[in-house]
């Protein structure tokens, strides 16, 4: 059978697709990238007709991390100052926000922690803020916080009402020390794995665009197919000045392009979204990249400006899309923005907005 046809098979879920196919998928010369948008369409509509999903991501804790993931600016390495870091928001801070989230229709609200992970008493924290959050607002929970392979701790997550939870595995496991030294893959499996079982969904993606061969993205694709991931946010590398990695002049938008019509037919019913880097290296090809993808993050990135929302749903409007205000986490009256030009930072007054506010 000719890789279109299997792959078709694939789109049409008559078959899984093989680790040997998703990665043809991202080079065969004979296989058009429109051909390939046209067949991720085939899943996407099936589970979420023309629906577009819009995330927001709110740092709870910013830069001060011990690790040395060389793609993320909040690293040990990082040069001092390069970003707005600050250490855990208030819990009045996050309620504060939470309501914003909740007074604006969102569906969820997205607390994002650098750091390598939650210990007993970060865990017993956000179980409290959780909580909070719960009892309040009718919202949903997603919490990114790092390394958490100890079952008791995320049962305690789940029972305070955690959702979902964000780990993103980045890349391939043969891949994985190229872009780190200070934990293993192993580590962000087992953390995976440890949530699932304690009953929470999970949400964990890729970078593209740090070195690494379409084998990996295949291999990725595979792993996080069977960790049953809900959710995959697929990003696109901002070299971030400071980084100690520079390989995204690599990626062009057609590539980019293949990556996202990859995932889906890897993933055919979760959660594929255009995540960070999208402006750049996607930019007017962003459209198309909706037949593949089904949700998007507006207002940025955990530290580099993005789209605003305004300017997303024209996009998404123009492209014959709709938002699903009943799954989207619509932003909180940010300041427009427009069309970043490049890597721009995010200062204080957008990461804090309620800094100095009570719920
Ligand atoms: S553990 Fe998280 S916050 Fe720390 S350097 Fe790695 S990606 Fe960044």
């Amino acid at each position: 059978m000719h890789l279109f046809s299997r792959l078709e098979a694939a789109a049409r879920q008559e078959r899984d697709l093989s680790l040997e196919d998703a990665a043809s998928a991202l080079s065969a010369p004979d296989l058009s990238t429109d051909s390939l948008l046209e067949l991720a369409r085939i899943p996407r509509e099936k589970h979420y007709g023309r629906r577009v999903r819009l995330h927001v991501l709110n740092n709870v804790r910013n830069g001060h991390c011990p690790e040395d993931c060389g793609y993320c600016a909040q690293r040990k390495t990082a040069a001092p100052g390069s970003i707005a870091d600050y250490v855990d928001k208030s819990v009045e801070e996050i309620l504060a926000e939470a309501k914003e989230a909740c007074k604006n229709g969102a569906f969820r609200y997205c607390l994002v922690s650098a750091g390598r992970g939650p210990g007993r008493a970060g865990i017993a924290r956000y179980a409290s803020i959780i909580r909070l959050i719960k009892e309040r607002y009718p919202l949903e929970v997603c919490l990114s916080a790092g390394i958490l392979k100890d079952p008791g701790l995320a049962q305690e997550l789940a029972e305070a009402g955690l959702d979902r939870y964000n780990h993103n595995l980045n890349t391939s496991e043969n891949h994985y020390g190229e872009i780190c030294s200070t934990h293993e893959y192993a580590d962000r499996r087992a953390t995976l794995s440890t949530l699932r079982s304690a009953g929470v969904e999970l949400c964990s993606g890729v970078i593209v665009g740090m070195g690494e061969s379409p084998q990996d993205l295949a291999d990725l694709a595979m792993t996080l197919r069977a960790e049953q991931t809900a959710s995959i946010p697929v990003n696109f590398f901002l070299p971030v000045p400071g980084h100690a990695i520079n390989e995204a002049h690599t990626l062009t938008a057609d590539y980019c392009l293949r990556v996202l019509a990859m995932f889906r037919l890897a993933n055919p019913e979760a959660e594929v979204r255009m995540a960070a880097g999208r402006e750049m290296h996607i930019g007017a090809s962003q459209p198309r990249a909706l037949l593949a993808a089904n949700s998007l993050f507006v207002s940025g990135y955990l530290n580099v400006r993005g789209s605003d929302a305004a300017t997303t749903v024209q996009m998404i409007e123009q492209a014959g899309f709709e938002v699903d205000a009943a799954a989207s986490d619509l932003p909180r009256g940010l300041p427009e923005k427009g069309e970043p030009d490049g890597v721009v930072l995010k200062g204080l007054p957008e990461l804090r907005p309620f800094q100095h506010q009570g719920p």
